[in-house]
Order: C-alpha cells, then structure tokens, then sequence
C-alpha cells in the first residue's frame, strides 16, 4: 500500500475526535507564533540593554519578553496535558479494539501460520508506535510551518542571509531524503525481525518448566540471547546508517553557521542592516536549522506511522488473512445430528480426512478410535467449524455447517480437550464465563454433575479460589472437570472429548468416565480416546484410519472381525 492511500485509512480512526484536533491545530499555532515572536523581543531586549537604552523601555522590553515566555509554558502545557495526551490514549484504544475486533474474528488457520508475536505486536508495539508518532507529529509540523514564517521574516531582514538559510535546508533535505528510503526498508526487517523475536521469547517463557525438566535451559537461554543479540545488531545497523547521515548535515550547518556571521557582520559593519537585526537573525539561526531535525522527524514519524498501520490494515485485511464465515441459519430447538457426507479436508495440500460419510444421531454417545494422525482431532476441529470442508458436506441436524449462524454453532458445540484452557480468575468467574447469568444453583449443579463439586468445597475460599497463574494450580483430572462442569453449564447439546481422559490417572480418569455416563442420555458425545480401555464399554465405536472411517461396532465386535482395531488394541495392552 502506498503512504498516502495508509494515510487516508487511517483518518477513520480520527472523526470523532475533529473538534479536538482543531483546538490543538489552534493552541499549536499559537504556541508558534509566540515562539517566533520571543527572539525579536529577546534581541530587542538584549540590544537595549548593551547599549543603556532607558530602564523604562528596557522594563517594558523584559515584561515583553518574560510574558511571552510565560505564555509559551502555559500553552504548552495545555496543549498536552488536556488535548494532546487525551487524543492520544482515545486514539490507542480505538486502533486497538479495531486490530482485537478483527483477530477476534479471523479463521483458526491464521493462528496455525502465525506465531503470537505476531499479533501480539500488532496490538501492543504498533498501536503504541502510532500513538508516539502522533504525539509528535502534530507538535512538529506546526513547528515547521513556523519555522517557515521565520525564514520569510529573516528574507524581510536581509534577502542575501534569507538566501544562505534556504540553500543549507535545500541541501540538508536532499540529503536527508536519499537516505530515508533505504531506512524505511531496514526498519521494516528489524520490525518483522521484532516479530519472531518477541514471540520466540514468549514461547520460551510459557514452556519454561518443560525446557529445565527437559534439560536444555542452557540450549534454550543461548537461542534466546542470539535471537536478541541478532536483533539489537539489525537496529544498529539502522541506526549508524542514520547517525553518519546527521554527521553530514551538522558539518554543513557548522560552516552555514559561520557563513552567516561573517556575512551578516559585514552587512552590519556597512550600515546596510542593525546590530539587533543580525542578533535575531542570530537567535532565529536555531530554530531555522532545527527545520531539519523536525522535517527528519515528520519524515520518520511518517514512516513510522504508515508502517505501522501498513502492518495493522495487512493483519486485518480479508484477502491475506481470512475472517471466520457463518451463514444465517438459526436453530433454536437444536437437537444435536451430526452426519458427514463424502467429506475431504486437508489443512494444506495433503489431504487428512477423505471422503468420510458418518452419522451420529442426536443423544448417542460414539468413540472415535484411530492411530495417531489418522485425523480424529480433525474430524472435532470440522465440526467445532474451527476449520471448513474442502468438499462433501456436513450438516449439523441436517443444515449445511456453512449456512448456520456463529450463535446455533458455539452456544452448542463444546469440546473438551487434554488440556482445556483455565484463565487467571477465580472457580465461579471461570465457570460463568459461557454463562455470566448462571445462579450459585446452577453452578453447585453442574459442578455436582462433573464431579468437581467436592474438591471446590474442599479449598478455603470455595468458588472464590483463584486458579491459574498466582493462584492454585488444578491438576490434569481437575481442569478437565471443571471445562465439563462449563460445557454442562453452557448448556451444548454436543459435547467432544479430545482424548479428555489420556493424560490422567486410572482413579481420575475412571470418575471422569462417570461424569461422562451421567450425561451421555442428555448429549451427543464423540470421544476421541487414546485409551481403549476407556471406551470399551461404548456401543458405538468407529474406527478411522488414514482419514477414513473404515469400521464400526462394539469392542467385542472390532476385536472379532477387524484386523487393525486388534492391532491398536494390542499395542496399548503392551504399552501397558
Ligand atoms: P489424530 O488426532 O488422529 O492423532 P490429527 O487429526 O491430529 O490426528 O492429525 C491428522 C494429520 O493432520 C496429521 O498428519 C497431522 O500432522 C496433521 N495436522 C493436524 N493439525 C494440523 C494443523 N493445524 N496444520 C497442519 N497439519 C495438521
């Protein structure tokens, strides 16, 4: 995309706050004209003085000047502190619930390709880069327009110094240009190199019981050490680059410098300009020459800025990454069918599930068996629609997937899976997050139900107790307890378990069962086991194999007639 058409994206985020940008386009403007007004009182001031004027025009000069300065302060300071700080953080938030809105909403395919750095630093490091930028954006373009004022008054003074002024930004800018464009290009490597970086480091962080258990923290320190290390080196590099670039500038500002003094003394020793003149010419020499360093920041915060939003407007563009799609087919009364027919998916070329035909019927409890990789948690993944069919068709009480509605999907699918996901808050927030209206009854209920009820009234603070992070940890056999007290809760009418009971002990995994029977007349439920063994007692079991289902029936039965389930059955009974 191209800076001006980013640019003009982005205004959407600023109609709401026109009213408030004007007031600071006006204090800002203000603020320049009292800056430009200050050094011709200055050198009035300073000329009076070194010449003993009268003390009661050197009086009203330094009142002049002393209000002038106390102006500047006061607007400054309101400019920031009540408008410039409060477009900022407004605009911060409203770009981060856009980037949160839309990852929010994209297909889980994006979160398989993409490392969470990704999106991390597209919600954190680009809004605040965008925010930073236009803070000090809006400050310097209105600098740099009074800067122009100053250059205009200095030709009013004397054309010639006005002349010298305007070649040394002439030249400084060219300068300046040719080397921004080979900026832009090795910033925006060290910001995807941020990405990997930053979402290496995370990673790390989040497995670090596993990696000292495992033994290779000091492999595991290394990489993250020559991952930072790799990183800081490309922001050097970027920075030299645009450190010798100013060397060049300030030499030609020094002997600009000394050009004008020289020349400017001349014209003073002439009688063709005032010694007051060539002061403020002399004062005024700062704040023209700091035009660089403003239009160098504009520059940057320009690049910045577009950068930035380029990165946000790609994450958030439909074609590069995919939004979820639903229909808009709502099911109140929904029963729980599920049936697949003649359905191939593959999450890249390779196809997983082929041409699969299966039907389970509302309220029948299936198992779902298969060595591993045969597709199991991708035939949960279709039906969660956590990934569409490539072809066939899977109807959900016989409507096409596709044409129902996201509420028919998620109020009643659930799944529970080896590790369901716990947050950082307490039993009772946990379990009413699917249902924030939930009574204490209900809760008690389900918590009874799935068997976790007990162990609650067992910790001192009950359903108060925070889990998670800082708090108690839960073990395998309790989160999954809980994630089935919250499926009972939200009230699905499907419930998948992921190989729910593989990681857990025989006791655990035997109540677990127990919850499971105690529901499996009021639910559709798919178990995808690793053990047989939990299974055993299933009416229905399938059995899949390199993406289909090749068989079905009771243990008994499977064991009797099919070759490959016998294998499976086997190799557990030896792994055990
Ligand atoms: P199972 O649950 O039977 O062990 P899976 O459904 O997890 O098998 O995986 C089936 C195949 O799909 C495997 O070859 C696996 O590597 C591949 N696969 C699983 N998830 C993904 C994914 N998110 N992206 C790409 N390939 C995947």
């Amino acid at each position: 995309m191209k800076n001006k058409k980013i640019i003009k994206k982005s205004l959407i985020f600023f109609k709401d706050l026109k009213f408030k940008l004007l007031i600071l386009l006006l204090l800002q403007i203000l603020i320049g004209i009292v800056s430009f007004t200050t050094p011709i009182f200055e050198a009035r001031l300073i000329e009076a003085i070194t010449t003993f004027k009268l003390f009661k025009t050197i009086l009203v000069l330094a009142v002049i000047y002393l209000s002038l300065e106390l102006l500047y302060l006061f607007l400054s300071k309101t400019s920031v502190v009540y408008y410039l700080k409060n477009i900022k953080s407004k605009i911060l938030f409203s770009i981060r619930k856009y980037v949160i809105d839309n990852i929010f909403e994209l297909e889980t395919v994006n979160f398989d390709k993409n490392t969470t750095g990704y999106f991390e630093e597209r919600i954190i490091g680009d809004t605040n880069i965008i925010a930073k930028t236009l803070n000090s954006a809006i400050q310097r373009i209105v600098e740099m327009i009074t800067r122009i004022g100053v250059v205009i008054y200095i030709f009013f003074i004397n054309w010639i110094i006005g002349l010298i002024f305007l070649f040394i930004i002439v030249i400084t800018a060219l300068l300046k240009n040719k080397v921004d464009v080979k900026n832009k290009e090795n910033l925006k490597i060290a910001r995807q190199n941020d990405d990997t970086t930053y979402s290496f480091i995370t990673e790390t962080i989040r497995g670090i019981r596993d990696i000292k258990l495992l033994n290779f923290k000091r492999y595991a320190k290394k990489e993250v050490m020559d991952k930072l290390d790799e990183n800081n080196n490309k922001y050097n590099e970027f920075q030299i680059y645009d450190y010798k670039t100013w060397n060049h500038i300030n030499y030609i500002i020094i002997i600009g410098t000394v050009l004008i003094i020289i020349i400017g003394f001349k014209f003073v020793s002439l009688g063709l300009m005032s010694l007051a003149d060539l002061m403020v010419i002399y004062l005024y020499r700062v704040y023209v020459f700091s035009f660089m360093d403003l239009y160098s920041v504009v520059k940057d915060c320009i690049r910045d800025y577009t950068l930035s939003f380029e990165r946000i407007f790609d994450l958030c563009d439909d074609k590069k990454h995919q939004k979820d799609k639903f229909g808009n087919i709502h099911i109140d009364d929904f029963k729980g069918k599920i049936e697949f027919r003649n359905v191939t998916f593959g999450y890249s070329k390779k196809e997983v599930i082929k041409d699969l035909n299966l039907i389970i019927k509302p309220k029948e409890t299936i198992a779902l068996v298969g060595s591993s990789g045969s597709g199991k948690t991708t035939l949960l993944n279709l039906i969660t629609k956590s990934y569409d069919i490539d072809s066939g068709e899977l109807l959900l009480d016989n409507k096409n997937i596709n044409d129902l509605d996201e509420k028919t999907i998620r109020e009643n699918i659930s799944i529970i899976t080896q590790n369901p996901y716990i947050f950082n808050m307490s039993i009772e927030d946990n379990l009413k997050l699917v249902k924030p209206s939930a009574t204490k009854k209900e809760i008690e209920e389900v918590c009874k139900i799935a068997k976790f009820y007990d162990y609650v009234m067992s910790l001192p603070d009950k359903f108060n107790t925070i889990i998670g992070e800082g708090g108690i940890n839960l073990s395998g056999g309790q989160r999954q307890r809980l994630a089935i007290a919250r499926t009972l809760l939200k009230g699905a009418k499907i419930l998948l378990f992921d190989e729910a009971t593989s990681a857990l002990d025989n006791i655990t995994q035997k109540e677990i069962q127990e919850s499971i029977d105690n529901i499996s007349s009021d639910y559709t439920i798919i178990i995808v086991a690793h053990r047989l063994s939990t299974i055993i007692n299933c009416e229905k079991i399938y059995l899949l194999d390199n993406g289909k289902i090749i068989d079905n029936g009771t243990h008994q039965e499977l064991l009797k007639r099919n070759k490959k389930y016998k294998e499976l059955y086997n190799l557990e009974s030896k792994d055990n």
